[in-house]
């Protein structure tokens, strides 16, 4: 999945994913990744996230639409990001997924589970601080 999120001069967000899903899906398969709040969410009064990884078990979370909501209530973007693959990680602790996080003043954050071929989340970040996109990365937990 490529998943991103945009915030305009105006303040305006937007989140996206594109996918070719899962190796070896049965045909007709949807994913996380169009469903709204699961693959991404967006709502420019609280901020907006998206996600990659497991469809099939994180769709049933809406990681996206939880992390906007806890960004809605003060949230550090990163903590978002966390909490969403926390509650997941509760039910599937070895979950292959990662999700990126964005508030409205434009702060940001990542989060990944923790998993044999996961150790690391990288991400890209283009903003005004930098003439170029940026490569940034984190942690899985
Ligand atoms: N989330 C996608 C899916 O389950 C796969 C991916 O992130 O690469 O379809």
């Amino acid at each position: 999945t490529i998943g991103l999120i945009a915030i305009d001069k105006d303040g305006h967000m937007a989140a996206g994913t594109s996918t070719n899903g899962l190796t070896h899906k049965v045909p007709g398969r949807v994913g996380d990744s169009p469903i709204i709040g699961a693959g991404a969410y967006a709502d420019s009064s609280a901020g907006a996230a998206a996600a990659t990884g497991d469809g099939d078990i994180m769709m049933r979370f809406l990681p996206s639409y939880l992390a906007v909501e806890l960004m809605r209530n003060g949230a550090d973007p990163s903590v978002a990001c966390k909490s969403a693959i926390s509650r997941i990680k509760r039910h599937y602790s070895d979950f292959f997924g990662a999700i990126i996080c964005a508030n409205t003043t434009g702060h940001y954050g990542a989060a990944c589970n923790k998993a044999p071929s996961l150790t690391e989340f990288h991400f890209m970040v283009q903003n005004s601080e930098s003439d170029s996109p940026v490569l940034k990365s984190v942690t899985c937990f």
